[in-house]
């Protein structure tokens, strides 16, 4: 992987766009302060980190950019960047006004998943990833012995410190990291442009329903193993409905991805396959851990399924249709620019290491709160037990988890 072309692009780009917002061309739709309603809706749905953290600079080049694709749909959205906990990304509509909210949080997560996997080809850091993620997710929720239980955990194993050695890592994957934030920020988007345009909905639709239905993916997978674990799978319209929304979003994320910078060659061309793909298989890790959390506290996510197996195929089909649409795109503009069909080296390489960085260390986390929960079950709650009793509790479970 040659970062210099990115690191040259990426610098002009910051020149270009800072230079531009100095001259009040764009600063009012890059805000660093939100307006009033937006402010609001922040302070109620996230815990923000201090804003002196965030990259305004880095994030108003890949805004620059997603707005030639949204004057060609006569849209006006108002972006803003956070750095919250929640590592939410999303687009929202207050009083008439369309903001994209950008999480940096989330870039991060990114960034250190390709770390992991790329350059340090290290899977333990992302099952001290989850155990940081345990710990901030059960203090969001107010479920401080969770909390405490993840926390000591993290002590014990050096979990936090390796992490935050893996963070401070020179980042040599910095041009995957930008290539998926912007499918994602895309992703978002597109659901704007498909509720002002419903017709692209019936694009590709019917292909998806079949695939749906008859999920090939099978015949490439080991689906024994997968069997057991996702059990049945019944989608009431509903459902279907939203996932093949998400589909054409991926779709549309994808088709605009290869538009902006395909060209630029920041990566060769199989790379740039590679780093769509690994940004939607990201996603959908963080999306498990939220599903895994969301059954073991009872506190269904409203738009998942509490249903993990079916949350987990349903991203199962999302990331098998994302070489699909890779695949459009190699077929179509790009063929020339690609050595080999990526799809075909994307499934080969599924096969031996995807796995182990992205989805094992999730699945463990639902094997441990499984765990936890049938040993919290067995002491009642553990609230009420008094504080001297609790501190047993405690060992017994780090006993039972392996952790002493
Ligand atoms: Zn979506």
């Amino acid at each position: 992987m040659n970062q210099n072309k990115y690191i040259l692009f990426i610098t002009g780009s910051i020149l270009h766009v800072h230079d531009k917002i100095n001259k009040n061309e764009f600063c009012s739709r890059y805000p660093r302060e939100p307006h009033c309603d937006l402010r609001l809706y922040i302070q109620n749905s996230r815990l923000e980190k201090h804003s002196r953290l965030l990259n305004y600079e880095y994030y108003n080049v890949i805004f620059y950019y997603i707005e030639k694709i949204l004057l060609k749909y006569k849209i006006n959205t108002t972006f803003y960047t956070t750095y919250s906990l929640n590592r939410k990304n999303e687009t929202l509509e207050i009083n008439g006004n369309k903001y994209v909210i950008y999480d940096q949080y989330l870039g991060k997560s990114f960034n250190l998943f390709n770390k992991a996997f790329l350059q340090i080809k290290d899977s333990e850091i992302l099952d001290n990833y989850c155990i940081r993620y345990l710990v901030e997710s059960f203090r969001i929720m107010g479920m401080s012995i969770e909390a405490s239980i993840f926390y000591s955990i993290g002590l014990q194993t050096n979990a936090f410190e390796k992490l935050n050695l893996a963070y401070s890592t020179k980042s040599e994957c910095t041009a995957y990291t930008f290539i998926q934030e912007t499918f994602i920020i895309l992703h978002e988007i597109a659901h704007i442009i498909i509720k002002q345009n419903p017709r692209l909905i019936s694009y590709k639709k019917r292909e998806i329903d079949q695939y749906i239905d008859k999920q090939p993916f099978s015949l490439f997978n080991n689906l024994d193993k997968a069997d057991k674990l996702i059990g049945n799978f019944n989608l009431d319209e509903f459902r279907r409905k939203n996932l093949i929304e998400e589909i054409i979003c991926d779709y549309i994320a994808t088709k605009y991805t290869f538009e902006l910078f395909f060209n630029n060659e920041l990566l060769t061309a199989e790379e740039f396959a590679e780093a769509i793909y690994l940004g939607l298989r990201t996603m959908r890790s963080i999306n498990l851990l939220n599903g895994i959390i969301s059954t073991y506290v009872k506190r269904p996510n409203e738009r998942k399924s509490h249903n993990l197996s079916q949350l987990f195929r349903e991203s199962s089909i999302r990331y098998w249709l994302i070489k699909d649409s890779i695949r459009s795109q190699y077929r179509s503009k790009y063929k020339t620019k690609f050595k080999e069909d990526p799809l075909h080296n994307l499934l080969l390489k599924d096969m031996h290491d995807y796995d182990s960085f992205y989805e094992t260390p999730f699945l463990n986390v639902q094997t441990i709160l499984k765990k936890l929960s049938a040993t919290l079950k067995k002491h009642n709650s553990l609230k009420n037990i008094p504080f001297s009793q609790q501190i047993s509790v405690l060992n017994e479970i780090d006993h039972m988890l392996g952790w002493r």
